[in-house]
């Protein structure tokens, strides 16, 4: 996919240089020739990365900045400040308004490329994010968009890998202020350290003393549990190839020395605010995953899930030479329960099924309520005998000890009915399966419920 860069500038000229740098690097390039215009394009969410020009009349680009920043809708698109004067005062503003980074007019061909990419690359995965993000709000889930707006991206965790004593000390003393800063000093241990501390931010230094700092990047970049930590570089002056080198395996930001403590301190708050968001992204796609697979009454898994799984569990005993064996559950007279106690004691007796049910099987077992009373539990490497134990336990165990409702002190009996059923040979399916373990239940109810039958092979 092609990014999408917004080119925003009062002067036509400035317009028409960048636009041709970045159609040549195969960019897609709109532009806009005010402020007003840019925020109106951004908040159509036509583009995936703002180059902002600072001086403009009417809005400049510290407003469009900071408007682009606060907003839900458009906080999340990385602007980049085109400056004419390189004041660090300047780009302190500019990283307060909420910028992602700074280019120099005259502006650096390779620095421009290096950035808009990497800043691209970023935006792609958080787009991905906020797509299945947008479907899990529509079933109720918290979308994290107020939170990041609000987040003043402090009381981070900062680690520090830099061999320097007089510049990590300095930086961490600067940091402390508002982060929690931890330093490791031996660059041997850094990779290992990032990996078990959960941290929002790595700052590396690329000047490390007998060894390859831009390495440990990759490293950090290439290992899973730290992949998506954003790392910012200290460099040298005079060393902006190694920084591009740097932007290019997925350092997400950079800082030159000697330091600027504003520019440090606007810097990591910007990456932490950045990685926070990312984070809370990350969350709500995995809650919305449980959500579609589990039920939400008993956290089993739902029938939907039990029927695509299943397949692949058979697939895989069959592949393997092993045996398979599923059992279906149903509540004896459920309705009664309802009847006489309220929907309420129902749901509370349905959870403590649940919870018996699960403390009666195995890790690799699968347990689903698949309709209002009914369950399943898919038992992977067990033949019918064992599955006959299983299931007789787990009928004593619901029948032996009555269930206890919220309301009243009264305890239920309660009892259920099982059929259970086994893999015969290649030819046997998931449907095929279920059915005859059903067929099995039906005769469990018949003969008078409380019992466990097997499908009579
Ligand atoms: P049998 O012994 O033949 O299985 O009788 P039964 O009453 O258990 O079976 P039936 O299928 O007639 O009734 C099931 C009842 O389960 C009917 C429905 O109101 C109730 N039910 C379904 N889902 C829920 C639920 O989520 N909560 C509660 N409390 N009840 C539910
Ligand atoms: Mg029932
Ligand atoms: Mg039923």
């Amino acid at each position: 996919m092609t990014a999408r860069v917004l080119v925003v500038d009062d002067v036509p000229a400035n317009v028409r240089l960048l636009e041709a740098r970045l159609s040549a690097e195969y960019f897609d390039v709109v532009t806009a020739m005010s402020g007003q215009e840019a925020l109106t394009i951004c908040d159509r969410a036509e583009c995936d990365l703002v180059l902002l020009d600072v001086m403009m009349p009417d809005l400049d680009g510290f407003e469009v900045c900071r408007r682009l920043k606060t907003s839900p809708a458009t906080h999340h698109i990385p602007v980049v400040m085109v400056t004419a004067l390189d004041q660090p005062s300047d780009k302190v503003r500019g990283l307060e308004a909420g910028a992602d980074d700074f280019l120099t007019k005259p502006i650096a061909e390779l620095a421009l490329i290096a950035r808009v990419r990497s800043l691209a690359r970023l935006k792609m995965v958080t787009d991905e994010l906020r797509m299945r993000v947008m479907t899990s709000h529509e079933i109720g889930i918290e979308s994290p968009e107020r939170e990041a707006v609000a987040d003043t991206g402090r009381s981070g965790r900062v680690l520090i890998v830099d061999d320097r004593p007089s510049s990590y000390e300095r930086i961490a003393s600067t940091l402390a202020t508002e982060q929690a800063v931890e330093i490791e000093a031996d660059p041997n241990e850094a990779l290992f350290r990032a990996a078990e501390g959960n941290y929002d931010l790595i700052i590396v230094s690329l000047g490390l003393e007998n060894f390859d700092a831009l390495r440990l990047c990759s490293q950090i970049r290439s290992l899973d549990r730290t992949r998506n930590v954003p790392i910012l570089a200290v460099t040298e002056p005079d060393n902006s190839a190694r920084m591009l080198r740097g932007l290019e395996i997925g350092v997400n930001d950079y800082l030159m020395r000697p330091i600027d403590k504003n520019e440090l301190l606007a810097r990591v708050r910007s990456q932490v605010r950045k990685r926070r968001y990312t984070e809370r992204l990350r969350d709500n796609v995995q809650i919305s995953i449980e959500m579609a697979i589990t039920d939400g009454l008993t956290g089993l898994f739902n029938r939907r899930y039990m029927e695509n799984h299943l397949g692949t569990l058979i697939e895989q005993a069959a592949a393997r030479g092993k045996p398979l064996a599923v059992m279906v559950l149903d509540i004896d007279y459920f309705k009664s329960i309802n009847d006489t106690y309220g929907h309420d004691a129902g749901d509370d007796v349905l959870r403590d099924f649940a919870r018996r049910v699960k403390r009666s099987i195995r890790g690799i077992d699968l347990a689903c309520r698949v309709g209002g009373e009914e369950f399943v539990v898919v038992m992977p490497e067990t033949d019918m005998a064992v599955a006959a134990m299983v299931a007789e336990r787990l009928r004593r165990r619901i029948a032996s000890e009555p269930f206890s409702i919220s309301q009243g002190s009264q305890s239920l009996p309660v009892t259920l009915s099982i059929g259970i059923a086994a893999l015969r040979g290649q030819d046997d399916n998931a449907a095929a399966l279920i059915k005859r373990a059903d067929q099995a239940l039906y005769r469990a109810k018949r003969d008078g419920r409380n019992r466990v039958v097997p499908d009579a092979a």
